[in-house]
């Protein structure tokens, strides 16, 4: 069939839950029997979000292929449950780099290099990749940031140039706005709303649909309002008012007959019909009273939630398999370093500490480790956390007192973790890291292979240092397991401690291959143990 086009436009404000809306409508058009693709570009210059602080962009998100991407492809891999590649995402960074690459090359020539036609053919070629790539039936499309914004305009005229290009019949736009409220008089405006439409109009884009965000119950006489002055069928306003469980969102839309009415247009036909049944169930599992158990996550970016994403939702994956609540205190690593925060560590019944970069907070980190190996306290430590609970280890049952990672003491005596010998040439910093898929083999009789229940996986990698294998020997005899290895047996995947309810480390994120219906078995493994300890 002819490829349809779905595209994703933000209007009023960022941060309305577009990448979620555009993950669940995919949710929506996958149960009916359709090859969806997720696709986002974003406009900011940087080649990829691998760069950028977690504070700017929030968590990086990781692919098979090894992509470094935004945190909206965790949102569309758990809701589409699909397996995205590196060229779900890209950026105006990537689209420029590329055009001025091949005019040094001389593929140009004579040519003057614009912004159209160069950069937005750039911007179509990418877009087609992945229609191409995955023979999907419907590419959806999310372009980050909001409408108005400098560097969005080429791709909004890319995608109005494509819309002529493979028929107007092909492709719909859906603009996600907000509806602000005003406390004094107690009302929702759609004012924003229509200017953002009017924005979008300008440069040639009359939205198909407007999904209208709200913190409130938005009344039908609103989606009147917005449907006269923004020209849409009252049909394609679609109040979406926040909910308390992420994963209602696919029910309220299919409520909402967004699905319906896009194959409508597009003039389709569902190839099956969709059962609501499982999702169903998980949201009410979701929502039913449940014992809580308290995670303490200790990490170095706890102030913005979104840079451990995925981390929280493999959480409530594994808690939810449990049958309780996962709780999570956020600690400031650097906190506990000054004696304050440790109630909240003391009180969780599980520890994780998650993956990181640079010095700040680590010996926070470290501590945290230490707390939960002295106390029997199940931890999972992803990454950077394994690395550090290397080397508590080494510091306080090795003896080694100065033992760090090389990435944080250049010159100590005991460098138990050290830089991989394939890292130590290189000089650039953006997408050089060990990435993506790596097999691990699960050493026999361990906590991690009882957990997953197999001989070998492959997970997600983004890490530069590692176990020195100098010291394995030493770690085993005073009581560590290094329960996954590469197949080479050259690098210590996972970690774990003997004598200890559940104390595990993966030099890989496992965070990204959790999803709601598939919780991640080392998740799984903590929050079991956390809940065994609740309990006690
Ligand atoms: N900074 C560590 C390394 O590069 C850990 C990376 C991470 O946690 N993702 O190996």
């Amino acid at each position: 069939m002819t490829t349809k086009y779905l595209f994703f436009t933000g209007g009023v404000v960022s941060s309305v839950g577009k990448g979620v809306t555009a993950a669940a409508t995919g949710l929506l058009l996958k149960s009916r029997g359709f090859e969806v693709t997720v696709q986002k570009l974003d406009p900011y210059i940087n080649v990829d979000p691998g760069t950028m602080s977690p504070y700017q962009h929030g968590e990086v998100y990781v692919l098979d292929d090894g992509a470094e991407t935004d945190l909206d492809l965790g949102h569309y891999e758990r809701f589409v449950d699909i397996r995205l590649r590196r060229f779900s995402n890209f950026t105006t960074g990537q689209v420029y780099a590329e055009v001025i690459s091949k005019e040094r090359h001389g593929d140009y020539l004579g040519g003057t290099i614009q912004v159209i036609p160069h950069i937005t053919n750039e911007i179509k070629r990418r877009i087609g990749l992945a229609a191409k790539e995955t023979g999907a039936d419907i590419v959806i499309l999310e372009i980050g940031g909001t409408v108005g914004d400098i560097e969005s305009q080429p791709f909004l005229e890319a995608l109005r140039q494509l819309r002529n290009e493979v028929g107007r019949e092909n492709v719909f736009f859906i603009h996600v706005t907000w509806l602000p409220y005003i406390g004094a008089t107690q009302e929702l405006k759609t004012k924003p709303t229509q200017h953002s439409v009017a924005a979008l109009r300008s440069i040639g884009i009359s939205p198909n649909m407007i999904i209208a965000r709200s913190d409130f119950p938005v009344e039908d006489g609103l989606c009147d309002k917005i449907a006269l002055f923004c020209d849409v069928d009252k049909r394609a306003v679609v109040p979406m008012v926040t909910t308390e469980v992420l994963y209602e969102v696919p029910l309220l839309l299919e409520k909402a007959g967004v699905a319906d009415y896009l194959i409508e247009k597009l003039g389709l036909q569902a190839k099956v019909k969709p059962d609501w049944g499982p999702w169903k169930k998980l949201v009410e599992e979701v929502k039913k009273p449940k014992p809580t158990v308290k995670i303490a996550l200790v990490g170095k970016y706890v102030e913005l939630k979104d840079a451990y994403m995925s981390v929280r939702e493999s959480v409530k994956h594994a808690a939810l398999s449990q049958g309780v609540e996962a709780e999570i205190e956020w600690v400031l690593s650097s906190d506990l370093e000054k004696g304050r925060g440790w109630e909240l560590v003391k009180s969780a019944d599980g520890i994780i500490v998650p993956g990181g970069f640079g010095s700040r907070g680590t010996e926070g980190k470290i501590q945290a480790a230490k707390y939960a190996r002295e106390n029997h306290v199940p931890y999972l430590g992803l990454c950077l956390g394994m690395q550090l609970m290397c080397i508590e280890f080494a510091r306080n049952v090795l003896g080694y007192e100065d033992a760090n990672s090389t990435e944080f003491d250049r010159s100590t005596d005991h460098p138990v973790i050290d830089l991989m010998l394939e890292q130590r040439a290189i000089t650039d910093m953006g997408g050089t890291m060990r990435l993506g898929l790596y097999p691990c083999v699960l050493q026999p009789g361990t906590k991690a292979a009882a957990a997953y229940g197999e001989k070998q996986v492959e997970e997600r990698h983004r890490h530069r240092w590692e176990l020195n294998n100098a010291f394995r020997a030493e770690y085993e005899k005073a009581g560590m397991i290094f329960s996954g290895i590469s197949p080479d047996g050259k690098l210590v995947e996972i970690a774990e401690i003997k004598d200890h309810p559940y104390m595990v480390g993966s030099q890989f994120h496992p965070e990204f291959l959790s999803r709601p219906m598939r919780p991640h078995p080392l998740f799984v493994g903590l929050l079991k143990a956390a809940k065994e300890r609740n309990k006690k």
